[in-house]
C-alpha cells in the first residue's frame, strides 16, 4: 500500500467518525442554540475531508479500460460524480475507445 493510499484510509476513518459525531449529537443543536456555529465548523471540516479524499483519489488512482487496455486518470469532478460499481470500481467512459464499462482503479504509474 502506498503512502497516499494510507492517507486516504485514515481520512476515510476520520470522515466516518465525524459523520457519526455530527449525526449522534444533532439533538444538541435543537436543545442549545449556541451549538449552531459548532455544527457549521464541523460541517466545513467534513466537507474538507470529503474533498481531500476525492482529490487524493483522483491523483493516485488510474483506471484501465478492459477493451483497449488504455490507462487513464480521472478528474476530481469525475471521481465525485461517476457511479461506483463496488470497491475501487467505477463506471467510466474510456477516453481512448469510448466504451462505457466498469473499470477498476489501481495505483500504478501511467505508461507514457
Ligand atoms: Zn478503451
Amino acid at each position: 500500500m502506498s503512502k497516499e493510499e494510507k492517507i486516504i484510509q485514515v481520512l476515510k476513518i476520520i470522515f466516518l467518525v465525524l459523520i457519526i459525531i455530527f449525526v449522534s449529537t444533532f439533538v444538541f443543536l435543537i436543545k442549545y442554540h449556541w451549538t449552531a456555529y459548532l455544527y457549521l465548523a464541523l460541517f466545513i471540516i467534513i466537507m474538507a475531508c470529503y474533498i481531500t479524499i476525492h482529490i487524493l483519489k483522483s491523483k493516485i488512482y488510474i483506471y484501465t479500460c478492459p477493451k483497449c487496455q488504455h490507462q487513464f486518470k480521472i478528474s476530481f469532478f469525475k471521481d465525485v460524480t461517476a457511479y461506483n460499481a463496488g470497491n475501487l470500481s467505477k463506471i467510466l467512459v474510456c477516453p481512448h475507445c469510448g466504451i462505457k464499462e466498469v473499470m477498476k482503479a489501481s495505483v500504478k504509474k501511467l505508461k507514457r
